[in-house]
């Protein structure tokens, strides 16, 4: 079977059929506000006393809903129910597996509005935003069913007279799937179904914040007629059950997106050998960002003052993609300031399901309180330009925020803040900003605003970023177009949506017969 991949297109709600659908889907999700959703391990429903309250962050009196929340014995069983499932689930052929991602595919296309109603509710994503983490969701599934297929041709072998030769792809067991809150449809799909096809059969333990979206997903698997344990959807906290399934002698790879902190963590923890493991585990982790956009004194600076506008403020900054350093070199540094700073002003800052506004509310109490310490701390280290306050309080909003004249070693400029907040730093030249840019610990994404081709040269080069742009932001990567994944503190240079993702979840086997 073969399917030619193009990525789904993103909706236009200027049109009213669109608009109109979107709105039906807010109402249709608001009717189902308040459901409890059980832990799903194998074919069973498991409920818990424990549960997990999933408020809306645009208001967080609203409760989104509440889902089971696993201990450690049941995520003993989530690991037994993957295992029981993966004796045959490894067997099945890799056309079979594909199918499965195909149909998902089709279904979530049919009900993409609903999934991004959802979005909008439970994760404060605006219209837009929700509509490209639907697509991308729907574009990992086909791309991975897709790459299967090709996988499952094996690796290109020499042959030899005397023998038959073959190199070809099994899986590597049960995994765990640690997905983030901020693309809770589409990273948290992408990292469950290349596991899956390539015939692993996981434990999916879904953000706090969002474990409504996962257990919609968990019912698109039900619904297709994935066979019961290939996934299991087990809601639990990282301290309660995290540590227990990392160090789990049966796990065989950790699938992770989310912070440095805990991506580092559950390295160390996956290094150690628990007894009577028999292997060494694999960790795929995507951790964060210090993203930087480089505006070189020959650029178009409206087109890079919206670049950074779109990079910095696109989900509230909430991207490990997104532009919390604009490095500006000195000659063109007032104007684009200023051209910044009148674009943030006006962003419109309200609840995400009101389909004018720019900025929806950050995610969750903590995170709040932490950007909202960042935005003090920038404060005493430069100058506010614009922002810098909260918006109303029914939810967890925060204005767009500009500092300017930030030192490239400032709190704010070396951490990763993960909101509303970008430092506008000053640079002597092209070459300095370009040392700037690279002077930190991660290495995720980047932009380039110039037209002269010799200085793109350099940063083709020089700038050390998985995900490198060039007039144009440094958010928004295309599943299959641009391979998404950093160095350094970013991650273990994963590429979703590249060409090699799901060698991460196999490994090859030669045979060879002499005839
Ligand atoms: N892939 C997303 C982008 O290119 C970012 C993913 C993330 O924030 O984890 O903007």
């Amino acid at each position: 079977m073969y399917i030619e991949f193009k990525n789904e297109p993103f909706t236009n709600f200027a049109l009213p059929e669109n608009k109109l659908a979107m709105e039906q889907a807010l109402k249709s999700v608001a009717v189902q506000k308040g459901k409890h959703y059980p832990l799903v391990i194998g074919n069973a429903k498991v409920d818990t006393e424990a549960r997990i309250t999933s408020v809306n962050p645009s208001n967080f009196q609203e409760i989104i809903g509440t889902t089971a929340r696993a201990n450690v014995e049941l995520a003993e069983q989530a690991v037994q129910s993957a295992l029981k499932a993966y004796e045959s689930w490894q067997y099945e052929s890799p056309e079979v597996r594909s199918r499965y991602l195909f149909k998902a595919a089709a279904i979530m296309r049919r009900r993409k509005f609903e999934f991004s109603a959802w979005l909008v509710e439970e994760a404060g994503k605006n219209w837009a935003e929700a509509d490209a983490d639907t697509a991308e969701a729907i574009d990992f599934l086909e791309y991975y069913a897709q790459q299967m297929l090709k996988y499952a041709q094996g690796m290109p072998i020499i042959s030899i007279p005397g023998e038959q030769n073959d190199c070809f792809y099994i899986p590597l067991g049960v995994g765990l799937i640690i997905p983030p809150w901020n693309f809770p449809l589409a990273i948290l799909t992408g990292m469950t179904a290349a596991a899956v096809v390539a015939g692993n059969t996981v434990i999916m333990k879904p953000a706090s914040s969002t474990p409504v979206i996962a257990a919609k997903f968990m019912e698109l698997w039900e619904e297709v007629g994935l066979p019961a344990g290939v996934v299991n959807y087990l809601p639990g906290s990282g301290g309660a059950i995290g540590d227990y399934l990392v160090s789990h002698t049966q796990i065989r790879f950790i699938n992770f997106t989310g912070s440095k902190e805990v991506g580092l963590r559950i390295n160390e923890l996956a290094a150690k050998t628990s007894p009577g493991q028999k292997w060494i585990k694999r960790v795929i982790a995507e951790m964060g960002g210090k993203d930087a956009i480089v505006v070189d004194s020959e650029a178009d600076l409206d087109e890079a003052a919206a670049g950074i506008i779109t990079s910095a403020f696109g989900f509230q900054g909430q991207k490990c993609s997104a532009c919390s350093r604009a490095i500006v070199v000195a000659d063109v540094y007032d104007e684009v300031v200023s051209k910044v700073a009148a674009k943030a002003s006006q962003l419109k800052l309200g609840s995400a399901s009101d389909p004018t506004v720019n900025l929806g509310p950050v995610i969750d109490k903590n995170a709040y309180s932490k950007i909202l310490e960042y935005i003090e701390i920038g404060k005493s280290e430069g100058r506010l330009v614009t922002g810098g306050e909260k918006g109303a309080t029914e939810g967890y909003f925060i204005q767009p925020t500009v500092f300017a004249e930030i030192d490239p070693q400032a709190k704010i400029a070396q951490e990763e803040i993960f909101g509303p907040v970008v430092a506008i730093i000053k640079a002597k030249d092209y070459d300095d900003a370009i040392r700037i840019a690279n002077d930190t610990e991660y290495g995720l994404t980047g932009a380039v605003y110039s037209k002269n081709r010799v200085k793109l040269e350099k940063a083709r080069r020089e700038f050390h970023v998985g995900n490198l742009y060039f007039n144009r932001k440094c958010t928004g990567a295309l599943v299959g177009v641009h391979p998404f994944g950093g160095f350094n503190m970013s991650g273990t240079d994963s590429k979703a949506g590249g060409a090699d993702y799901l060698l991460l979840f196999l490994q090859a086997k030669s045979v060879c017969e002499k005839l």
